[in-house]
């Protein structure tokens, strides 16, 4: 199904993953710790540029191959992939995108060179509503002031910027929402604690808070009232890198419950060859299979220029409750001889996947979209 520049792709970013972040993706997991040392890297790969066109420094490629790196990445380290998944979905694409040529020129060279950028749209309030947000841009002469705070914002305290969500209303039941583009280091701008995580810890996850911190048109996204289509715009795309995230964690489950199954003994041979144990390995390998099959297919549907709102929805629903599934299946064989940690990434896996539920809308949210696109059609 895939093509050959696809199958090579894949095998190019196996081979990086494998030797420069996998060696690290137990310690940055237990120090808690974002590894800056990896941007350089991942950037001169073309990772943090996988969507900015080469005029503007990037290394573009087609979403199937976007998928298999997230993929890939996820297969070894999660944290590694949340970080590259939010900085090309939800921070260079609403930039390529939506900004204007001098935005494009100002942040997308920086992004492709390895500079994050974040998207700030959740806040206490506003997470699966996100009509329910606080922050208010109040228009000041030729100036915004900006009030308000985001949560669980990736990269929030590392990255140069953030496509943050705003209020531009001074009607309290007037939702008009706003994109700007905010920078690290404006007058008011600040990051707050990091999350203390369950898992994905080797990931920047924590508040921003904007305390009058003024602004002009020049960091305005596109116009005045069109964050809220923007947004899901840009969380359409956003999905189906968060399903291939799941997909990576789930076949890194996979492989490791493999791996134990042939090399740990009971009865005098590897565990394996007990039917139980097979039954999970196969019902996981083709779940595993079947996500991979919804994941670039959406992928293909949004490189045809199709509407794929739907299908990056089902993908980005069915992989990350496969993700979790196949984790707790994978822990379960380990378990059966008490490896509950040790060298096994299969904990941490498991840790690592349930974000895939949450992040970029809860499958609960995937539901809805699916069914109101599904009744939608009826009409
Ligand atoms: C590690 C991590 C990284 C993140 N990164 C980012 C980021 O970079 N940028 C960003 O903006 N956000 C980010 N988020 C936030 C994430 O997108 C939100 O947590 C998510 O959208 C859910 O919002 P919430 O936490 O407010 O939960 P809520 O919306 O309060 O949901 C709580 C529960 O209620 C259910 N629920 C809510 N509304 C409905 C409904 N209408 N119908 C049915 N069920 C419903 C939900 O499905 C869920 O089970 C991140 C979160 C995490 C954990």
């Amino acid at each position: 199904m895939l093509s050959k520049n696809q199958l090579e792709y894949r095998e190019k970013i196996r081979a990086f993953a494998e030797e420069k972040i996998a060696p690290q993706a137990v310690s940055l997991d237990l120090q808690q710790r974002f590894p800056t040392e990896y941007l350089k890297p991942l950037a001169e790969m073309g990772l943090m540029s996988m969507i900015i066109p080469e005029e503007y420094g990037g290394r573009p490629v087609d979403t199937v191959c976007y998928s298999i790196a997230v993929e890939e990445l996820s297969r070894v380290c999660g944290s590694t992939g949340i970080t590259i998944a939010a900085h090309n979905s939800l921070g260079a694409f609403p930039i390529y995108r939506f900004g204007n040529e001098d935005q494009k020129k100002k942040y997308l060279p920086k992004a492709a060179a390895g500079e994050l950028l974040a998207f700030g749209l959740t806040e206490p309030d506003a997470g699966s509503d996100a009509g329910g947000t606080k922050t208010f841009a109040k228009r000041d002469g030729d100036q915004w002031i900006i009030n308000g705070s985001k949560c669980f914002i990736t990269s929030a305290s590392h990255a140069m910027a953030t496509i943050s969500t705003a209020r531009t209303s001074d009607d309290p039941k007037d939702p008009t929402i706003t994109c700007f583009i905010l920078e690290k280091g404006m007058p008011g701008y600040s990051a707050g604690k990091k999350e203390n995580k369950l898992g994905l810890r080797g990931s920047d996850t924590s508040s921003l808070h904007f305390d009058d911190l003024k602004a002009t048109d020049e960091h305005l996204l596109g116009k005045v009232g069109e964050g809220f289509k923007q947004m899901l715009i840009t969380l359409d795309g956003g999905r189906i890198s968060i399903g291939a995230m799941a997909l990576g964690l789930a076949q890194g489950a996979l492989d490791c419950a493999l791996k134990y199954a042939t090399e740990h003994r009971q009865n005098g041979k590897p565990i394996a060859y007990g039917q139980g144990v097979q039954f999970s390995l196969a019902d996981m390998a083709t779940e595993i299979e079947a996500a991979r099959l919804l994941i670039y297919e959406a992928s293909m549907l949004k490189d045809s220029g199709q509407p794929f709102s739907r299908l990056s929805a089902m993908a980005k629903l069915y992989a990350s409750e496969v993700g979790t599934r196949v984790a707790a299946a994978a822990l379960g064989i380990l378990l059966e001889n008490g490896q509950y940690t040790g060298p096994y990434p299969a904990e941490r896996i498991w840790r690592d996947v349930k974000l895939c539920e949450i992040g970029e809308g809860t499958s609960e949210i995937q539901r809805l979209v699916i069914g109101r696109d599904l009744l939608k059609s009826l009409k």
